[in-house]
Protein backbone atom coordinates (compact mmCIF):
# COMPACT_ATOMS: atom_id res chain seq x y z
CA UNK A 1 0.00 0.00 0.00
CA UNK A 2 1.05 3.37 -1.13
CA UNK A 3 1.04 6.19 0.91
CA UNK A 4 -2.33 8.15 0.41
CA UNK A 5 -3.52 11.47 2.05
CA UNK A 6 -6.85 11.00 0.96
CA UNK A 7 -7.23 7.58 3.11
CA UNK A 8 -5.69 9.45 6.19
CA UNK A 9 -8.43 12.17 5.88
CA UNK A 10 -11.16 9.30 5.07
CA UNK A 11 -9.80 7.24 7.93
CA UNK A 12 -9.48 10.27 10.71
CA UNK A 13 -13.46 10.72 9.85
CA UNK A 14 -14.23 7.22 9.97
CA UNK A 15 -14.98 7.54 6.22
CA UNK A 16 -13.71 3.73 5.37
CA UNK A 17 -15.11 0.87 5.23
CA UNK A 18 -13.73 -2.24 7.73
CA UNK A 19 -11.50 -3.52 4.93
CA UNK A 20 -9.63 0.19 4.16
CA UNK A 21 -9.52 0.76 7.86
CA UNK A 22 -7.40 -2.47 8.15
CA UNK A 23 -5.37 -2.31 5.62
CA UNK A 24 -5.03 1.37 6.70
CA UNK A 25 -3.79 0.54 10.18
CA UNK A 26 -1.48 -1.81 8.99
CA UNK A 27 0.17 1.22 6.59
CA UNK A 28 -0.01 3.26 9.44
CA UNK A 29 2.40 0.72 11.75
CA UNK A 30 4.84 0.77 8.88
CA UNK A 31 4.53 4.10 7.96
CA UNK A 32 5.77 6.95 9.91
CA UNK A 33 5.03 9.92 7.68
CA UNK A 34 1.58 9.05 7.82
CA UNK A 35 1.00 8.28 11.11
CA UNK A 36 2.45 11.74 11.71
CA UNK A 37 -0.23 13.26 9.06
CA UNK A 38 -2.72 11.42 11.17
CA UNK A 39 -2.27 13.09 14.26
CA UNK A 40 -1.89 16.45 12.42
CA UNK A 41 -5.49 15.77 11.07
CA UNK A 42 -6.87 14.74 14.27
CA UNK A 43 -5.04 17.47 15.97
CA UNK A 44 -6.67 19.73 13.30
CA UNK A 45 -10.27 18.03 13.74
CA UNK A 46 -10.32 18.85 17.69
CA UNK A 47 -9.02 22.15 17.61
CA UNK A 48 -11.92 23.18 15.05
CA UNK A 49 -14.40 21.80 17.09
CA UNK A 50 -13.03 22.74 19.87
CA UNK A 51 -13.01 26.72 18.68
CA UNK A 52 -16.12 26.55 16.98
CA UNK A 53 -17.73 25.33 20.19
CA UNK A 54 -16.12 28.06 22.06
CA UNK A 55 -17.17 30.76 19.86
CA UNK A 56 -20.89 29.67 19.47
CA UNK A 57 -20.60 29.70 16.06
CA UNK A 58 -23.88 30.31 13.94
CA UNK A 59 -25.30 28.36 11.06
CA UNK A 60 -23.96 31.00 8.66
CA UNK A 61 -20.61 30.57 9.45
CA UNK A 62 -20.73 26.86 9.16
CA UNK A 63 -22.10 27.17 5.62
CA UNK A 64 -19.80 29.70 4.82
CA UNK A 65 -16.97 27.17 5.51
CA UNK A 66 -18.53 24.28 3.86
CA UNK A 67 -19.24 26.20 0.35
CA UNK A 68 -15.56 26.89 0.86
CA UNK A 69 -14.02 23.30 1.70
CA UNK A 70 -16.94 22.31 -1.33
CA UNK A 71 -14.96 24.70 -3.90
CA UNK A 72 -12.29 23.64 -2.89
CA UNK A 73 -12.55 20.13 -3.13
CA UNK A 74 -14.22 20.73 -6.61
CA UNK A 75 -11.04 22.12 -7.75
CA UNK A 76 -8.82 19.14 -6.51
CA UNK A 77 -11.73 16.82 -8.40
CA UNK A 78 -12.70 14.89 -4.79
CA UNK A 79 -16.57 15.18 -5.57
CA UNK A 80 -17.10 12.47 -3.67
CA UNK A 81 -15.45 13.99 -0.94
CA UNK A 82 -18.04 16.21 -0.68
CA UNK A 83 -20.19 13.24 0.11
CA UNK A 84 -18.32 12.50 3.31
CA UNK A 85 -17.74 15.06 6.27
CA UNK A 86 -14.33 15.92 5.76
CA UNK A 87 -15.43 19.53 5.39
CA UNK A 88 -13.57 20.63 8.21
CA UNK A 89 -10.09 18.39 7.73
CA UNK A 90 -10.09 20.05 4.31
CA UNK A 91 -10.05 23.55 5.60
CA UNK A 92 -7.42 22.74 7.98
CA UNK A 93 -5.43 21.18 5.07
CA UNK A 94 -5.24 24.06 3.14
CA UNK A 95 -3.90 26.50 6.34
CA UNK A 96 -1.12 23.29 7.46
CA UNK A 97 0.01 21.61 4.61
ZN1 LIG B 1 2.41 6.10 4.41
Amino acid sequence: MKCDRQKIVEYANSALDTREMLDFEEHLKACQDCSKNLQKITKINDLLSAWSEKNELGKDFDNKLVNKAVSMMEKQDMKKAILRPIWRVAVGLQVCW
